[in-house]
């Protein structure tokens, strides 16, 4: 069972409806698969008559590249995918999370975990549950106390310990995709007591995802279907910390020759942004992945026309 909702502390619903976001880890620039994501969120807002945020994801400081950020924000304009508001920065929203954390301590739903990888593929290994070398371990609460406590908040920068939530028996989480329908998950047994604050001190994307999409207000995640499986986490981190829940629609993932998701560690390359011309390219290729159709192809439209008749063709 899903825990009660705890006292809210979410904003005040925004008024003027729906607000979505864009949130691309900085660890190269814009590729194919991140095109789509960022356009089908764009297309999405403007279609609703909504707000598009831009929220850098960089969280993972040892992966994000300096450059980055720049350069997914040039190669967006470059494509008239232009944003609402301030751009948010994970990496200076430290107190946000450490706020969270320490909301979901005083609630007893954290211990700490000094597992490493090997531990848990161990652990499981004795349990007769064979790990894949590159799919997550389902944690098998090696470490949860029989107990759980409200720890002692200096715990939390000494040691050199990650900081796992405690699921409730039976944690069983659905919930209604836009694009893929009904979706549901079995946190126990799929995903375990998972890391909200790793050893070296970094937040997770789980926590951080959660307390930023709340606090901006967001109403609507439309984002790569690659994030799919992290969906049935975030609501329930959602549920216990009082937060509202926003409408998920997962899109189309883009797939290299080989059959693997695009991204930096495939060496997938960049779009070319460098002018007008290559830059609708990127986007004609990014509409037709995600289905639209009835585009206008002549060679003389702006990006801006073009983008007016993508939102038109998008569906709601
Ligand atoms: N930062 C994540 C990524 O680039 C996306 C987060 C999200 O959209 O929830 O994969």
């Amino acid at each position: 069972m899903i825990l009660a909702v705890s006292t809210p502390e979410n904003p005040p619903s925004p008024a003027g409806g729906y607000r979505g976001r864009f949130a691309p880890s900085p660890t190269g620039p814009l590729h194919a698969g991140s095109l789509v994501a960022a356009l089908g969120s764009w297309l999405d807002a403007r279609k609703n008559g909504g707000k598009w945020l831009l929220r850098i994801e960089d969280l993972d400081t040892p992966r994000c590249l300096p450059e980055a950020t720049g350069q997914i924000q040039t190669q967006l304009l470059a494509c008239g995918l232009s944003w609402d508001e301030e751009v948010i920065h994970q990496s200076q929203r430290q107190d946000a999370y450490q706020r969270a954390l320490e909301r979901l301590n005083g609630l007893e739903r954290l211990y700490s975990c000094s597992c490493s990888r090997q531990t848990i593929a161990n652990a499981l290994a004795k349990l007769g549950i064979e790990a894949s070398r590159n799919n997550e371990l389902v944690y098998p609460g090696t470490c949860r106390p029989t107990t759980l406590i409200s720890n002692p908040t200096e715990s939390f920068g000494e040691l050199q310990r990650a900081w796992r939530i405690a699921l409730p028996p039976n944690c069983y989480v659905e919930f209604e995709d836009l694009a893929l329908g009904f979706q549901s998950q079995i946190l126990n047994t799929e995903v375990g007591d998972f890391v909200l604050r790793r050893s070296d001190g970094l937040f997770t994307y789980q926590l951080a995802v959660v307390v930023d999409d709340a606090e901006q207000g967001i109403t609507h995640i439309v984002r790569g279907k690659d994030l799919l499986s992290n969906t049935a986490r975030q609501i329930y981190l959602q549920e216990i910390l009082g937060y509202k829940r926003p409408k998920y629609l997962h899109l189309p993932l883009v797939l290299d020759e080989y059959g693997e998701k695009l991204s930096k560690q495939t060496l997938a390359t960049q779009i070319n942004t460098q002018d007008a011309k290559r830059s609708l390219m990127e986007l004609r290729k990014a509409a037709k992945h995600l289905g639209l159709q009835n585009l206008p192809d002549g060679e003389n439209i702006t990006i801006a026309e073009w983008l007016l008749a993508a939102t038109h063709a998008w569906r709601t």
